[in-house]
């Protein structure tokens, strides 16, 4: 129980202090502060004193019981199950040595509890948590999962790259069923509509399927062979957070109208970037990326920084793309990819980064 206020017997401070788990440097702290209320403690008559503990040494006066039954409580506060919110907390094992003084991380270090459910328990405890460093603010996000197409969890690997994609269709609606359809075996973590809404489809902490390098019908074997080694050199879908922006890439103008890549008639407004026609990408769109790629960059310390030979060019070295840490193209990882092309702006990605 969180004791501000230690009652002990004379003759034997010492003793009792040192049961309840303190260090020497603590017990004559606490010495200390027995002979400034009492006077010396050995001339002190037998009996029982009571003095307040430093608050630095106050943690320690708990058992592993008390952290569970504070824990416990915080549970039934909010109609929980005691035993699933130590589980989460990463704490079960408390239970094999219950009368042992708590040595267990900091209350502030237990991650499984939110922010939140961690203020609480250390106002159960009676203690005062470090502040809070200031909670990093996603943006907006329409959660439009669940999906079948991904791999639970990231396989031990961090999460260090984000990948810029572009859908190659016209609506975030369309994506998302080719992407509820088990038959697609495709997925990213977010996709930001025309309107730069930003749909979540995949979880950061689970591997969507976007930038796999995988063999691809029409190259040669070998070919083929060094895609598949690429893949394992680099792991792109493991370590990656994959965005993609609903745009349908390159147009083709025949006749005076443009069309898309599988002949759809194109009737929006067009840029004209090395050669070809693209459609553009909205002023929402790179609002919302941006907002969406500095809280990925924060949450998970990504360096919000291109590879070398740039963001949106393929690198054929393998090996330096694995070292790599920051934000790329799709097109930068696979040579048989575009996205997000030519008309997508790196510039202003970067400066709405820096801003
Ligand atoms: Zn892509």
């Amino acid at each position: 129980m969180p004791q501000k206020i230690i009652t002990f017997r004379i003759p034997g401070p010492e003793e009792v202090l040192k049961a309840q788990g303190f260090t020497p440097q603590e017990i004559r702290k606490c010495l200390e502060l027995i002979q400034e209320k009492y006077g010396p403690p050995d001339k002190l008559t037998p009996g029982e004193y009571t003095v307040e503990l430093p608050e630095e040494a106050l943690p320690r006066l708990f058992t592993n019981q008390d952290i569970i039954n504070a824990i416990y409580k915080l549970a039934e506060s909010k109609g929980e199950n005691g035993w699933a919110l130590l589980k989460r907390a990463g704490l079960t094992h408390l239970v094999q040595n219950r009368y042992d003084l708590y040595s267990g991380p900091p209350i502030e270090a237990l991650t499984g509890l939110t922010p939140e459910e961690r203020r609480l328990l250390a106002q159960i405890l009676g203690i005062s948590l470090p502040p809070i460093p200031e909670e990093i603010e996603a943006p907006p996000l329409v959660q439009a999962g669940p999906i079948p197409n991904y791999t639970p969890g990231r396989g031990g690997n961090p999460i260090d790259l984000i990948v810029i994609h572009y859908t190659a269709s016209g609506s975030a609606e369309g994506t998302i069923s080719w992407f509820k359809n088990p038959r697609a075996r495709v997925s990213a973590h977010y996709l930001v509509g025309k309107d730069g809404t930003i749909y979540q489809l995949v979880r950061d902490e689970d591997t969507a399927w976007h930038a796999g390098i995988p063999p691809r019908p029409g190259l040669s074997e070998e070919e083929n062979r060094k895609r598949e080694e690429r893949a394992r050199v680099i792991r792109p879908n493991e370590r990656g957070i994959g965005i993609e922006i609903v745009n349908w890439g390159p147009l083709r103008k025949t006749n005076g109208s443009f069309l898309t890549w599988n002949d759809y008639p194109y009737n929006g407004e067009a840029v004209q970037v090395g050669g070809g026609y693209w459609e553009p990408y909205a002023d929402a769109q790179y609002e919302s990326l941006i907002k969406l790629v500095r809280y990925l960059c924060r949450k998970h310390a990504i360096p919000p920084n291109y590879p070398p030979e740039g963001p949106g060019n393929y690198h054929s070295d393998a090996s330096q793309l694995a070292s790599f840490r920051g934000i790329l193209g799709h097109c930068a990882l696979d040579n048989t990819k575009i996205d997000p092309g030519p008309h997508f702006d790196w510039e202003k990605l970067a400066k709405g980064l820096s801003g």
